[in-house]
């Protein structure tokens, strides 16, 4: 079997890194604690085989997608954080 491993999940980074991870320790360690542990906690294993995410899981990514959007959008790391809109 050859081992399974996808792309970072940070934009624009290419290590590749094993399903269960969410990306790079780099990166990984970047994101604030709160979004990694909601990762961490949604995170069911062997969702990547049978691509059958949780909605969590999906709101949890959506969560770090947005906080690095927010980071690489402002100077000097001086992140504004967006009231959510949830429906
Ligand atoms: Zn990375």
């Amino acid at each position: 079997m050859p081992s399974e491993k996808h792309p970072c999940r940070w934009p624009g980074c290419t290590k590749m890194v094993i399903l269960r991870l969410w990306g790079c320790p780099v990166h990984w360690w970047k994101l604030p604690k709160d979004i990694r542990d909601r990762i961490r906690a949604t995170y069911r294993w062997g969702q990547e085989r049978d691509l059958n995410l949780s909605i969590e899981y999906i709101e949890a990514e959506q969560a770090a997608q947005d906080w690095i959007a927010a980071l690489s959008t402002s100077q000097c790391h001086d992140v504004i954080f967006k009231s959510e809109d949830h429906q």
